[in-house]
């Protein structure tokens, strides 16, 4: 993938309806979508949209602080327009990505810092289990 160089390239303006609906569309979902997804629901919209423009658009807005990158190990980058710090759930069903409704422990990062020695920045915390909807499907 091309490094995204920043505002001063040109294509930055032209672009810049493309990627205010791709963030319209990544705040309007909790479902942590990938790029294809993205690519999907826009394509019609922007007949000259492929995969790659998505993904150049999404690592702009990422640099912008706008949208979170979130990688579980899965083979697709999924993207989140939440930044706020907040934990998520994976659905071991289905394999969907939720957030989760419990308070972000910010004292868990300073904890490691002055127990080890080691400086931690931020930390991250997966759920794992059964989604309401996989749970009555047993
Ligand atoms: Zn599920
Ligand atoms: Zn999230």
């Amino acid at each position: 993938m091309k490094k995204v160089s920043g505002p001063s390239a040109r294509g930055f303006y032209r672009k810049s309806r493309q990627r205010e609906r791709i963030l319209a569309l990544l705040r309007s979902t909790q479902t942590h979508p990938t790029a294809a997804w993205i690519f999907d629901r826009l394509r019609r919209e922007f007949p000259s949209l492929s995969v790659g423009t998505v993904y150049r658009n999404i690592a702009i807005l990422v640099d912008e602080g706008l949208v979170n990158r979130i990688d579980f190990g899965s083979t697709f980058d999924r993207f989140d327009a939440n930044t706020l710090p907040h934990y998520h759930f994976i659905c071991e069903g289905c394999a969907r990505i939720i957030d989760v409704d419990v308070p972000f422990d910010q004292a868990i990062t300073a904890r490691v810092d002055s127990s080890s020695g080691l400086t931690a920045r931020r930390h991250e915390i997966e759920f794992y289990g059964l989604c309401e909807r996989c749970a009555k499907e047993r």
